[in-house]
């Protein structure tokens, strides 16, 4: 593992503002009701008193809770890159299953533990550690740097970062980049590569859920028709689970393969690069498992079903709801058309659901001098990582920026097993103190390069 230059005396201050961080709750509920505005009041606050420079040589506007920070450049022009982060964090469903309590901020067994220490408060505190520590140098960019840090990301970005993005867009901004979260360098997450593998993520798939519905008369349950409106229903989710949208291998799966196949020891790295080639194959090889099936294809989740009142009783309507990522190549109205074109059956109406859907993002190259700086920057903290790309298969605030950026970029140079990543939204997050320097560090240094 590589020396962290980042001195032990600035890492432990830095590490109790990410501890106090975690206090806040600030917490997104799909029940907008439940929001508690004064928490994030306060973290803003919270916010100011630790970054005094930021706040005193940084342009902010705030929208709703959302903060976004102008940093004028050393030069006129476009700006150089949206730095992306969030405030909001997932509520916690199962408090006593934590080892800490998930809102106190602990800090123990070299991590900070807690709702948000990876997703996304980390980020947020890391980008204001390093341009702090930018400011207390007398730095300044080259070029013109905003920071974005939205405030309802996880219940889709409509108050927050569709709303920052609106105002950029109206003001002209065009920025070389954005980076958000994303991808991170997973350890041990494909089978057989012995080193960390950095997923940089070059764009995001869409996503939209199809309401299926149907209706009959009713009746007792002693005389049925041939089917039930239940029985229906439950016949079309079938077909849709049954028959998902065709597989395709589009470029960022390609290039991803391509160099991941050479840390591949012996016949298995050879294989894989013989099939790389071939993307019939490719695809097959990665629909095998669920983790890589969602590369190459629309993915098909029926995610609610419900019909019915009493067990004796004909239901008069049920109703259910399909949940899809949409891989690039498709769109919103494809999905529809295969829903439509695989039930088949016109008593069973197909629409699309109320609520949000977005088209997959456009797709950034790695043949990018910014996707280049964000490969050595993260050789720079894990020098023996294998640098790669990615899908980022959610969706994240990112999405709103395409208008006021030419390219994306999602990810956070933080090492993390599977069993780390399933504390993200899980129980028991939290981050090591390695990681919080590598981030900081990391970003630091990317500042400097702009
Ligand atoms: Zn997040």
């Amino acid at each position: 593992m590589a020396e962290l230059d980042h001195p032990q005396s600035d890492l432990e201050p830095a590490a109790a503002r990410l501890a106090e961080a975690v206090r806040y709750r600030t917490v997104s509920y799909e029940e907008r009701e439940r929001i508690e505005d004064d928490q994030f009041a306060a973290f803003g606050e919270f916010l100011e008193r630790m970054y005094p420079r930021v706040h005193a040589e940084l342009e902010l506007r705030v929208v709703g809770h959302s903060r976004l920070y102008r940093w004028a450049g050393r030069e006129d022009g476009a700006p150089a890159a949206l730095l992306l982060a969030h405030q909001d964090v997932v509520p916690v469903d199962d408090e006593p299953s934590w080892t800490y309590p998930p809102f106190d901020g602990v800090i123990a067994d070299g991590h900070v533990w807690g709702r948000g220490t990876i997703d996304d408060k980390s980020r947020v505190l890391a980008t204001l550690e390093a341009v702090e520590a930018a400011l207390a140098d007398g730095w300044r960019p080259r070029r013109t740097v905003y920071l974005a840090f939205g405030h309802d990301e996880e219940i889709g970005g409509e108050h927050g970062a569709a709303k920052v993005a609106e105002l950029l867009a109206a003001e002209g901004v065009m920025a070389d980049f954005v980076l958000d979260e994303g991808g991170v360098i997973g350890v041990g997450l494909i089978d057989g590569v012995p080193v960390p593998t950095a997923t940089i993520m070059v764009g995001e798939k869409g996503f939209v859920t199809v309401r299926l519905s149907t209706s009959d008369v009713g009746g007792h349950a002693s005389m049925p028709p041939r089917r039930t409106a239940v029985g229906r229903l439950a016949r079309a989710v079938a077909a849709l689970q049954d028959k998902p949208m065709p597989l395709r291998v589009t470029e960022p799966v390609r290039e991803m393969v391509a160099r991941v196949a050479p840390y591949l020891p012996g016949v298995r790295g050879t294989l894989l690069a013989k099939v790389a080639k071939w993307d019939k194959a490719l695809a097959r090889v990665l629909a095998m498992r669920p983790q890589t099936a969602s590369l190459v294809r629309t993915t098909t989740a029926p995610t609610v079903i419900r019909g019915g009142v009493k067990p004796n009783v004909l239901p008069q309507t049920a109703e259910a709801f399909v949940n899809f990522r949409i891989l690039h190549g498709d769109t919103v109205d494809d999905v529809l058309a295969h829903c439509r074109r695989v039930v088949r059956d016109k008593q069973v109406s197909v629409e699309l659901a109320p609520g949000e859907r977005a088209e997959p993002s456009p797709v950034s190259s790695t043949d990018s001098p910014h996707f280049r700086l964000l490969g050595e920057l993260t050789t720079a903290v894990v020098p023996e990582a294998a640098v790669t790309t990615g899908l980022v298969p959610g969706a994240t605030d990112a999405r709103h920026y395409h208008r006021v950026a030419r390219e994306r970029f999602g990810f956070a140079p933080i090492l993390m097993d599977s069993t780390e990543l399933d504390r993200i939204h899980g129980t028991d997050e939290r981050l090591s103190l390695d990681n919080y320097a590598r981030l900081i560090r990391f970003t630091g240094q990317l500042l400097r390069r702009l």
